[in-house]
C-alpha cells in the first residue's frame, strides 16, 4: 500500500474503539466534533505525501514493496538517508508549526528505533526481534498512524509499580500474553491506529510482569482509552486560531484483560532485555524531537517579533534583547538538529553490543538512583539529541513564553471576538482603539489572540505542561548526568590542575 491518503487514514479510524470522553462512549471519533480539527490537520499531512511539492522529501520507494513510503521509516545510516529523514521530519513540523508534539513521525521513529535493535530483542526469544521488525514493515507499507504508553499511572508513588495498578501480564496463553492495569499517558490516542506500549523507568528485579513492550490496534476488545476533556471548543478561528486545529487529545490507556498476540510482543517478562531498550536506540526518536523542538521555538521567536512590532517596542533594547535571546535559541537548537544527526548516524552504525550496554547502564544506575538507568541513551555514545529534549527545550521553551506574556501584557488579555468586531456599535470604535503600530485592530487583536492561545487558554496551559514533561521527569532527567562518566571526567580536569599547582612555585 505504501504512503496513505487523508481519506484512507480518515476511514481507518472507523471501527470499535472504546474512545470515553466527557462521559460519552464515542463511537465514531471522526464524526465527533472537537476531533475532527485535529483529524483533518493529520489527513492533510497525508495528502501532502502525494503533493508534488512535498512528496520528493516526504517519501522515499519502500525497500520491499517499492511504493513511495514515509522518510520517517528510513533507518538512516549514511549521510544521504540522514537529509531524507530529516527534511521530511522538518517539512512536517512546519507544516504543524512544531505544536503537535505527537505527529505520527514521532512513532515512526520510535519504531525504526525498536526495529534497530532487534538482535537486543531476539536474545530472550528469537521471535521478539523478528516481531520487531515485522512490524516496523508493516507499519511501514500501510502508514499506521501510532499513539503511545510508557508511563505507570500515580496512584501512590510512595509505593512499588504493583501499586500503581500498571499495566502487567496476568497469564500466558499459547494465543498471547493476557495483560491488565494502566499506563499513561497517551497523546494522539483518539485518532491513531495502534497503541505501542514501551519502557521508560527501568524495572527492577521482582518486577517481571511490568517488564513489558508490545503493540495492539487502538481498537483491540477490553482496551479503553479515557480522554481528558477537549480544548477545541469549536469557536471560530479569528478567536481560537490553534485549539480547532492542533489538539491532538491526551488519554489514560485502561486495559481490561486485553490479549496481545505473541507476534505483537516486542519484550516480555525480561527485566534486562526491557530496561535495556532505550539505551540502545540509535534515537531516530529524539532527533525528530530535537526537530520539532527547533521548529517550534522558531514559531515562538517569530511570534514574539510580531506582538513587539504589534505594540511598536522593536526599537527598545530591552525589546531587542528578549527577541534576540530568542532568536539566539533558534540558533543553537539549528546546531542540536545538526549534532543530533551526527550521534544517530554514530549510534546506528555501532550497535551497543548486548554486554557493552549491560556494564555501561548498570553502572550508571548504581551512580545515580538504583534502577534508574540511563532510560534513553547511554553517556559515551551520542546523547546529545536526548539531552536537548531533557535540558535544553524544556527551558527554552519555557522562557518564550515568558518572553511572551512580557511583551503582549494586557493585550493579551483584551481580545474582543469575531463578533464583537462585527457589532454595528462598535465598527468606528474597535478599529480606533485596538489598532496597533502600522496595524488594523484586526490584525493586532489575531496576533495576540495567537499568543493568548499560546500561553493562556488550556491549550497553552497543555502546551507548557507537554514541554516541561514530555521527555520525563525533570528532576531525573538532572540527577541522571550525575552518575555517568562526564561528570567524572568534568571533576577529573579541576584534580589535574589543583594536581599541578601543589607545590608552593610561584607563578610566574
Ligand atoms: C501533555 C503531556 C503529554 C504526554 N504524552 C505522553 C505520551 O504520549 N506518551 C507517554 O508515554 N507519556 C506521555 N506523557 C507523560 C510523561 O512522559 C510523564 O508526564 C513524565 O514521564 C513524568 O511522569 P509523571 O507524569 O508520572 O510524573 P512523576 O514522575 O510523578 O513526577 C512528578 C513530579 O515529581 C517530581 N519527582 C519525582 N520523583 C521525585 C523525587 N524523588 N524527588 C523530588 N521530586 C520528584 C518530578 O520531578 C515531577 O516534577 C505526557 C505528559 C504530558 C504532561
Amino acid at each position: 500500500m505504501g504512503a496513505r491518503t487523508g481519506k484512507a487514514y480518515i476511514e481507518g479510524l472507523r471501527d470499535d474503539r472504546r474512545i470515553y470522553v466527557n462521559g460519552e462512549l464515542v463511537r465514531d471519533v471522526t464524526q465527533y466534533r472537537p476531533f475532527q480539527g485535529v483529524i483533518r490537520t493529520l489527513a492533510d499531512l497525508y495528502d501532502r505525501q502525494s503533493d508534488p511539492t512535498y512528496a520528493p522529501f516526504m517519501t522515499t520507494p519502500s525497500p520491499t514493496s517499492g511504493q513511495p513510503v514515509s522518510t520517517s521509516f528510513v533507518l538512516a545510516k549514511t549521510q544521504e538517508e540522514m537529509v531524507q529523514r530529516v527534511n521530511g521530519e522538518r517539512a512536517r513540523c512546519e507544516l504543524t508549526y512544531g505544536l503537535m508534539g505527537r505527529l505520527p513521525d514521532f512513532m515512526n521513529a520510535f519504531v525504526a528505533d525498536t526495529a534497530a535493535i532487534r538482535d537486543l530483542l531476539g536474545r530472550q526469544n528469537p521471535r521478539f526481534g523478528e516481531n520487531a521488525w515485522t512490524y516496523y514493515e508493516q507499519c511501514r507499507e500501510q502508514d499506521l498512524c501510532l499513539t503511545h504508553t510508557l508511563v505507570d499511572p500515580q496512584i501512590d508513588r510512595s509505593k512499588g509499580v504493583e501499586a500503581q495498578e500498571a499495566l502487567r501480564v496476568v497469564k500466558e496463553t499459547d494465543a498471547g500474553l493476557l495483560v491488565r492495569g494502566a499506563r499513561m499517558l497517551s497523546t494522539l490516542a483518539p485518532v491513531s491506529d495502534e497503541l505501542w506500549v514501551g519502557p521508560y523507568m527501568p524495572r527492577k528485579p521482582g518486577e517481571e510482569d511490568y517488564a513489558l513492550s508490545f503493540s495492539i490496534p487502538v481498537a483491540t476488545p477490553g482496551l479503553k482509552f479515557i480522554c481528558r476533556e477537549p480544548y477545541d471548543s469549536g469557536q471560530n478561528q479569528f478567536d481560537r486560531p490553534l485549539s480547532g486545529r492542533f489538539d491532538e487529545g491526551d488519554a489514560i490507556a485502561l486495559f481490561d484483560d486485553v490479549l496481545v498476540p505473541w507476534e505483537r510482543v516486542f519484550a516480555a517478562r525480561d527485566v534486562e532485555t526491557y530496561n535495556l531498550m532505550g539505551p540502545a536506540f540509535p534515537g531516530y526518536i529524539t532527533l525528530q524531537a530535537v526537530i520539532r523542538g527547533t521548529v517550534k521555538l522558531r514559531f515562538l521567536a517569530g511570534l514574539a517579533c510580531m506582538v513587539a512590532r504589534a505594540v511598536g517596542r522593536t526599537q527598545m533594547p530591552r525589546y531587542q534583547e528578549m527577541l534576540g535571546e530568542l532568536v539566539g535559541s533558534v540558533e543553537l537548537a539549528e546546531g542540536l538538529i545538526t549534532a543530533t544527526t551526527h550521534d544517530v548516524l554514530y549510534n546506528a552504525n555501532h550497535p551497543l553490543g548486548t554486554e557493552e550496554a549491560k556494564t555501561e547502564a548498570s553502572a550508571t544506575s548504581r551512580g545515580v538512583i538504583p534502577g534508574l538507568g540511563m532510560l534513553f541513551g547511554v553517556a559515551g555514545r551520542g546523547m546529545v539529541g536526548i539531552t536537548a529534549i531533557r535540558l535544553f527545550f524544556p527551558p527554552a521553551m519555557a522562557r518564550a513564553m515568558e518572553i511572551l506574556r512580557l511583551m503582549g501584557s494586557s493585550g493579551l488579555i483584551m481580545t474582543p471576538t469575531e463578533k464583537d468586531f462585527a457589532h454595528p456599535d462598535l465598527q468606528e470604535l474597535l478599529p480606533r482603539h485596538l489598532r496597533g503600530r502600522d496595524l488594523e485592530a484586526r490584525e493586532r487583536v489575531r496576533i495576540m489572540k495567537l499568543a493568548w492561545e499560546m500561553v493562556g487558554t488550556q491549550f497553552g496551559g497543555r502546551q507548557s505542561m507537554y514541554e516541561g514533561f514530555f521527555a520525563g521527569d525533570p528532576i531525573a532527567s538532572r540527577v541522571i548526568y550525575y552518575g555517568t562518566n562526564r561528570r567524572r571526567d568534568c571533576e577529573a580536569l579541576v584534580q589535574r590542575l589543583l594536581d599541578s599547582s601543589k607545590d608552593s612555585t610561584p607563578n610566574s
